[in-house]
């Protein structure tokens, strides 16, 4: 090698735990974000079985992986496997981003929250203060999403699971801060709500929870936190009840992966031309 020139240095490696995480976009959006930012890393997709993933995160997380992307359904696990936890991370019990620090410990945050926020206020521009929210489903999306919801000032906050403990487990985390009502699908009682965000992973499995009629006007946003091309069974439910809009969770995931990125590198990318890119793939 010529006197002067350094070697090229490897690219930093990330990358998304789940199952199944095959379908994830991460990869191609965190391509796009360091592209645009300069930044020399590869992201990975890593398909971990539930029952491995605190042996595999580990063992990754020690041998070269700065930091990592939690999915369905190990977001909870990651919250127990982290040494230290952010205060939005904490109040979820879910973490969705596992950094780690100079010190070699791992840091776990929850960046699902603010990606829902500046896609409903940012993107779509919707106001959320004063507005009544359903919320289908209590698994860990949904509890990374609740704190920056009810922080924006919803008149009402009602989450309906198929299980109704875990709903109920839900509300009372949260009791300190605000009264959520907690139901099954079939309890959930009308007037029509401003927003409905479907939380459950329903729509990856080709189901539309079973819910009451009177649920949705023609002033209602209906949006499916799961984001796939085409629509779901969720956004076709909405649509044949003629919501106002019906959105599907692609800018949430563009919006969280730019929060997880700023954690991880310290610089925050643009988020639209990723999204546009995307939306035209899909
Ligand atoms: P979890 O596995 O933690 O929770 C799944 C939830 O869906 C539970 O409430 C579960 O109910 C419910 N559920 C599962 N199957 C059915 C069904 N057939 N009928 C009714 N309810 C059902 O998943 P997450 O919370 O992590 O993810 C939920 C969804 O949100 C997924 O579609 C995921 O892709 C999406 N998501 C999107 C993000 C984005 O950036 N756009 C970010 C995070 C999540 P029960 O408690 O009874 O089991």
């Amino acid at each position: 090698m010529a006197a002067g020139v350094k070697p090229a240095q490897p690219p930093d490696q990330y990358g998304v735990a789940g199952h199944p995480v095959a379908h994830s976009w991460s990869p191609f959006i965190h391509g796009m974000f360091a592209k645009e930012c300069g930044q020399n890393l590869v992201y990975r997709l890593y398909d971990i079985e539930p029952d491995d993933f605190r042996g595999e995160a580990l063992r990754l997380l020690t041998s070269g992986v700065k930091g990592m992307n939690v999915t369905l359904p190990h977001k909870q696990a990651a919250a127990e496997l982290v040494n230290t936890l952010t205060p939005r991370a904490a109040r979820a019990q879910a973490v969705n981003t596992i950094a780690l620090q100079p010190d070699n410990s791992l840091l776990g945050d929850n960046t699902d929250g603010v990606g829902l926020m500046r896609d409903l206020t940012g993107n779509l521009g919707l106001n959320i203060a004063g507005s009544r929210i359903l919320i289908l489903g209590a698994g860990g999306a949904t509890r990374g999403i609740l704190e920056p919801l009810i922080e924006a000032g919803p008149a009402a906050v009602v989450i309906a699971n198929r299980t109704l403990s875990r709903a109920q487990t839900l509300a009372a985390a949260f009791a300190d801060i605000y009264a959520i009502d907690a139901c099954e699908f079939k309890a959930v009682a009308g007037p029509p709500y401003d927003l409905i965000l479907n939380a459950t992973s329903a729509s990856l499995q080709g189901h539309m929870p079973e819910l009451p009629p009177g649920l949705v006007s023609e002033e209602s946003v209906c949006y499916d936190l799961a984001y796939s091309k085409g629509h779901t069974p969720f956004t076709l439910w909405a649509k044949s009840l003629y919501a106002a809009r019906v959105c599907k969770g692609w800018g949430m995931l563009v919006e969280q992966a730019a929060e997880s990125f700023f954690i991880w590198r310290g610089v925050r990318p643009h988020t639209h031309s990723v999204l546009e890119a995307l939306t035209r793939k899909t």
